[in-house]
């Protein structure tokens, strides 16, 4: 199975002519990726131009909403992302959680409808105790899990692999041993291996670190070859 890196912008950069540097800077550094996939996850306003240039990378947004069209608004459907040319598409994310108010039971509504128009969902959890009410009716290996420890986030700090690997054992357990599991928090190119080589992880999600070309390319080089 290939490894995945979930690239995560959030609301960086300020404009399309950075995003479409930041993008094809990644991409030209890339070279040739073997084992792994790359997604990178823009604002929502990117993905349209971004979408021209993708070939090796493959798109993702932050969040979508749960309805397919209607009285929203500001809301963007998992369809519309769907026509763009998105494939995956990150959901619960805990700034979203804390910033937005944004509950397991949205969340689960949001996978269940990007599931329905065909992306291919990332589920951003902090607590394995999120993983029953988000995944309520849908099949466990349909959806790629992301831990990400609050306290890890943008932060440097990293739980050592042995903590995160009981962390991915107890998540494995509670889905399936085919779901995809990722690790999420300040990973940068010189921690990265510990989370794929000893913890066991499928892959990480990457913030801040996917905003340096340089970082990024190291750390999709780490994993590839790890
Ligand atoms: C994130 O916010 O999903 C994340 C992993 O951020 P960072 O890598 O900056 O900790």
């Amino acid at each position: 199975m290939k490894k995945l890196i979930v690239a995560n912008w959030k609301c960086n950069p300020t404009t399309l002519n950075q995003a479409k540097k930041l993008f094809n800077s990644i991409k030209k550094g890339l070279g040739v990726v073997k084992n792994t996939k790359v997604i990178i996850c823009p604002p929502f306003v990117y993905l349209e131009e971004l979408a021209k240039f993708k070939r090796t990378i493959i798109l993702g947004a932050q969040d979508c909403y749960f309805q397919e069209k209607g009285a929203f608004t500001g809301e963007i459907s998992a369809a519309m992302l769907k026509d763009l040319g998105c494939d995956y598409v990150i959901l619960g994310h805990s700034e979203r959680r804390k910033y937005f108010s944004e509950t397991n039971v949205l969340i689960n509504k949001k996978l269940k409808s990007a599931l329905e128009k065909g992306l291919k969902p990332i589920l951003c959890i902090d607590s394995t105790s999120q993983i029953k009410q988000c995944l309520k009716g849908i099949l466990k290996e349909k959806v790629i899990i992301a831990y990400e420890p609050i306290w890890a986030i943008g932060t440097g700090k990293v739980p050592s692999p042995a903590q995160a690997k009981s962390f991915n054992v107890k998540i494995k357990k509670l889905v399936t041993n085919n779901t995809i599991v990722l690790y999420g928090g300040s990973v940068n190119a010189e921690n990265v291996e510990g989370f794929i080589a000893k913890s066991g992880f499928n892959g990480v999600l990457v913030g801040g670190a996917s905003l340096k070309p340089k970082e990024f390319i190291n750390i999709v080089k780490v994993v590839d070859r790890t």
